[in-house]
């Protein structure tokens, strides 16, 4: 195995670092997900942090890493979902500006979501890559400084202290299942795991329905998918062709990655509202879609990361009284 890019000490700076900016969430342990594993399961209430995901953590850490001339020139972003809503956040407890780039599809409450927490908002174009080229047009014509969501030193070693968190709350676990879209978490904690027990399994979990960094790990560079409409919402989108960190890390570091269909992350918002009392969104409930499917076996403890809280509540209603995870019985 080569030498991870992010290391033990990088996460541990980064720790240091937000301290004081992000909740250490608890670890509750699940009576009836360990009696299906037949292993003891913990589930790392990662949804509870603020903004209502663990992307606080590599904002705050990203924001923090820079120079007071950097932080005055602003950060800027594309994104409209979990890592806009942090990275407005971060920027605005450290009195620093968020451009949050976005394209005329988003719908209003996303971009009233993003205001409230204080960033400027920039409506640009009809597509993703439209919002893209204006944040590129922002950091060459006005200096801005760009945070990425995942593929980044500073945002890897900040999702990592969530790895640091795990072992220190469940120094046996044996397995640690981590949602996986651009890799920035999987990397970040598969590094901090495996750098304090290098046994303990990490297992990527992602959706079937458009698995760029599966694709990309099974085609042994990284490739281009079709983005699917997805429960899991917060997994899709792609780990981009010229991607220099998490690529390599999650090939490095993943002992396995397990695709879950709409109907098991359905499943999996469901259990976790009736057995656990928890509103998660689809991305934050693929660790317990993964245990209620039988598909993950372990010696030992189990871990899973519920990453996000962040769904439509119309969506989690639908889905809590019934609804399969078919797109047209989920749609409004
Ligand atoms: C961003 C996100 C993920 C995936 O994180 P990556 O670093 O892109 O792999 C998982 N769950 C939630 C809730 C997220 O917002």
């Amino acid at each position: 195995m080569q030498q991870p890019f992010i290391s033990l000490d990088d996460i541990r700076a980064a720790a240091a670092r937000i301290a004081g900016q992000i909740l250490r969430t608890p670890m509750t342990q699940s009576a009836s997900l360990g009696e299906l594993a037949g292993v003891p399961v913990h589930l790392k209430l990662e949804h509870q942090q603020t903004t209502g995901s663990f992307k606080l953590r590599g904002a705050s850490n990203a924001i923090l890493s820079l120079t007071p001339a950097e932080r005055a020139s602003g950060v800027v972003a594309a994104s409209t979902g979990n890592h806009g809503r942090a990275l407005a956040h971060a920027a605005k407890m450290q009195g620093a500006v968020a451009t949050i780039c976005m394209s005329r599809l988003v719908p209003e409450n996303k971009v009233a979501e993003i205001r409230r927490l204080g960033a400027d908002v920039r409506i640009v174009g009809n597509s993703q890559d439209e919002a893209q080229d204006e944040v590129d047009r922002l950091v060459a014509d006005k200096g801005k400084i760009m945070v990425p969501p995942f593929d980044h030193p500073s945002v890897i070693a900040g999702q990592g202290t969530l790895g640091l968190e795990i072992m220190e709350q469940v120094p046996e676990a044996d397995t640690v299942l981590v949602p996986l879209s651009g890799g920035g978490l999987a990397a970040g904690v598969a590094a901090a795991v495996k750098g304090l027990r290098p046994k303990t399994r990490v297992i990527g979990l992602t959706m079937e329905r458009g698995a760029a960094m599966k694709a990309s790990l099974d085609a042994g560079h990284p490739v281009q998918v079709e983005e699917l409409p997805s429960l899991a919402d917060s997994l899709g989108g792609g780990i981009g062709l010229h991607n220099a960190l998490t690529f390599a890390m999650c090939r490095d570091l993943l002992d396995d990655v397990i695709l879950l269909t709409e109907d098991e992350i359905a499943a999996g918002i469901r259990n976790a509202y009736a057995a656990e009392r928890e509103i998660l969104e689809g991305a934050g409930a693929v660790g317990i879609a993964a245990l209620l499917s039988g598909r993950v076996t372990s010696a030992g403890p189990i871990v899973a990361i519920l990453s996000g809280r962040n769904i439509d509540m119309g969506l989690h209603r639908r889905i809590v009284n019934g609804a399969s995870g078919a797109p047209a019985e989920v749609a409004a």
